[in-house]
């Protein structure tokens, strides 16, 4: 009888768990302006989220036993030992202890929201000071992290119909809360599906007087074995494919309203020279960083490191590069692009090299 009672109990267990995975799809979007990427709920007067539905999104393994009431997380150097009901955990033998108790509610395991910080430490890494770099950046606090494309401008479209301004806004809006974990002050461009002009983009950045413009795409080619990601910073003289996906991306210029089109004619002449010359060498540098760290972390062939004379970086009053994430006209980057647990590496991987850029500036690398 005690152990039929049990197998139900292990049962009701898994099927709430699934139906909260499956009714809680879009509960993993973050929420905008919030730094904590899940949603929350009040337990023991603080903030808790539902912690195996993490799990699932964060690609972290894990193991429950409702008997002894142990639940055990693993990934990579992650092996933590929680006890529902307790506040103590076991981090690879190291006991911690955890703002509140592990807890369950509805059949779904509640744990307090530093114990993300635990599981998945943010990328940043803040080394020793040493020589100061060659760059004529010294510091990095607050980034523009700019969402490519967006309202009548859907930028490329997938085969099965993926749309480019709807994933990198998704990605855009992680790489800010990841920036955010690690003190930086951090802003996306857009954190909905509105059509912003080119040039209004970097305004923002400019006005906010922030250090780094990262732009984010997702490139496609009429190619359609091409896959692979790569990263541009601005300048003049080109080859024949950097120009034709300038041309690409610059294509909402046409359909922004043709006043302002001229208006940022005469602004590029006025301030070209300047812009162009002073950030440059930080905006190579820059691309080359953030090119390392999606290698290392992804796995995943870089194309290029390139200069193109893209429009959304010419305004930009400080280093800026634009990330092609993939392409999206390949099958299997559609695929891996329309993929949550992929798009959160993507964007850790970009706020990698972001802060592994901020620690050259500031000589600590
Ligand atoms: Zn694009």
């Amino acid at each position: 009888m005690k152990g039929c009672f049990l197998r139900y109990k292990n049962l009701f267990f898994y099927f709430s768990f699934f139906t909260f995975i499956f009714l809680g799809g879009c509960a993993t979007v973050p929420r905008a302006g919030g730094v904590f990427p899940y949603p929350t709920i009040s337990m023991h007067d603080q903030a808790y989220f539902a912690l195996l539905p993490m799990c699932e999104v964060e690609g972290i393994k894990w193991d429950y036993d409702p008997l002894s009431k142990v639940l055990i997380l693993k990934k990579e150097k992650v092996d933590l030992r929680l006890l529902v009901g307790s506040a103590a955990i076991s981090d690879a033998g190291t006991i911690k202890k955890l703002s509140g108790p592990i807890d369950i509610k509805n059949s779904v395991i509640y744990a307090p929201t530093g114990l993300r910080g635990i599981i998945t430490p943010p990328v940043c890494k803040f080394p020793e000071k040493k020589a100061v770099s060659d760059l004529y950046l010294r510091s990095v606090d607050s980034v523009i992290v700019d969402a490519g494309h967006g309202g009548k401008d859907p930028g490329a479209i997938g085969k099965q119909g993926l749309k480019e301004k709807d994933v990198v806004l998704d990605v855009a809006q992680r790489v800010r809360q990841e920036l955010a974990r690690c003190g930086l002050e951090a802003d996306t461009t857009r954190s909905s599906d509105v059509f912003i002009p080119l040039p209004g983009r970097s305004q923002e950045a400019n006005e906010k007087k922030a250090d780094l413009f990262v732009s984010i795409h997702a490139n496609a080619n009429r190619s359609r074995w091409i896959e692979g990601f790569e990263i541009y910073y601005l300048t003049e003289s080109v080859d024949d494919d950097a120009r034709a996906l300038a041309a690409a991306e610059n294509a909402p210029l046409e359909i922004e309203d043709s006043n302002l089109h001229t208006r940022w004619l005469s602004l590029k002449a006025m301030l070209w020279d300047l812009v162009y010359t002073e950030n440059r060498k930080e905006s190579i540098e820059l691309a080359h960083f953030i090119g390392r760290a999606v290698c290392k972390k992804m796995g995943l062939k870089l194309l290029g490191v390139k200069g193109a004379p893209f429009a959304v970086l010419k305004g930009a009053r400080m280093p800026a590069v634009l990330v092609e994430i993939g392409y999206i006209s390949n099958r299997d980057g559609e695929r891996k692009l329309r993929d949550t647990q992929y798009r959160q590496a993507m964007a850790e991987a970009i706020a990698g090299g972001i802060m592994d850029f901020k620690n050259y500036c500031e000589g600590k690398r």
